[in-house]
């Protein structure tokens, strides 16, 4: 990678590297860290010579995610940008939007719940009726992600996420590319990557992150879903931690098999 990204104009606050933060707990290169990003910068580059226009990534303004947009800036691809906001996002996670357009000139497309639906369920269910039940929980994200999702990806052929296979014993088996759902083709740029490799490139590249992570939180979603994890606890635990551990998606990355991917000849 060039050093292209190491000045950051706009950027005021970026999180400062010591024994506790983020990087200065992960940061490290590890044999194949090389190879890793060369394989991901290709993935990039074929997915939008396959798809154009018709591709984009989906940012949870996590870690991974801002690594892959950092690429996609770098790599000077024009792949549309985009996230969801749920309405309960922590303020540090929203305040990367104004960092990502300040440092790479990418501004992200916001795709917010229908306000109804959100004032509706509410309303009938309380604002915190996630910790309730599990049916519950799964109705909020239905509102507050899924539904705007698909209106992300409406017109869509392909689109690019952060997922790991070291992520959770769920993502053990995710393949670089595979078919979501209604068949369109998911990139997993970072499939390979370890939280070593996000981090020394996080550190190498002084690519804005979101402060909670060095607070413990390796995952980060919606703030009343979230909390830090303790020494020795699992990458995810700190997600929908009052759940049965099979639970703990919220059902936007639910694929079809990458057999079908293949069959379908939409490899990337
Ligand atoms: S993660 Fe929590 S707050 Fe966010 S949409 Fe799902 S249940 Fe609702």
């Amino acid at each position: 990678m060039t050093g292209e990204v190491s000045s950051l104009p706009g950027v005021s606050a970026l999180p400062v590297a010591s024994a506790s933060s983020a990087i200065g707990l992960y940061a490290r290169k590890t044999a194949g860290f090389d190879e890793r990003l060369a394989h991901t910068k290709q993935l990039l580059q074929q997915a939008w010579g396959q798809h154009g226009a018709r591709l984009l990534q989906s940012t949870s303004l996590g870690a991974e995610d801002m690594v892959i947009t950092a690429l996609i800036a770098e790599l000077q691809l024009p792949i549309a940008v985009a996230t969801l906001d749920t309405g309960r996002l922590h303020p540090e996670t929203l305040a990367l939007l104004p960092q990502i357009e300040a440092r790479y000139g990418i501004k992200a497309e916001v795709y917010a719940p229908v306000a109804d639906a959100v004032v509706h369920f509410v309303r009938a269910r309380g604002l915190d009726a996630m910790y309730e039940s599990l049916a519950l929980r799964k109705e909020c994200c239905g509102i507050r992600k899924l539904e705007p999702l698909s209106r992300m990806l409406n017109g869509r052929s392909a689109w690019i996420t952060g997922l790991r296979r070291e992520q959770s014993a769920n993502r053990a088996e995710v393949p670089d590319t595979e078919l979501d759902a209604q068949g369109r083709v998911k990139v997993n740029a970072l499939a390979d990557w370890s939280w070593a490799d996000v981090w020394y490139f996080i550190s190498t590249f002084e690519v804005p992150y979101n402060v909670l992570h060095d607070q413990f939180m390796p995952s980060i979603g919606c703030a009343p879903c979230t909390r830090a994890i303790a020494v020795g606890e699992d990458f995810r635990a700190g997600r929908w931690w009052w759940e049965d551990e099979n639970a703990k998606e919220c059902g936007l990355h639910k694929a079809h098999s990458n057999e079908e991917l293949k069959e379908s000849g939409a490899t990337a």
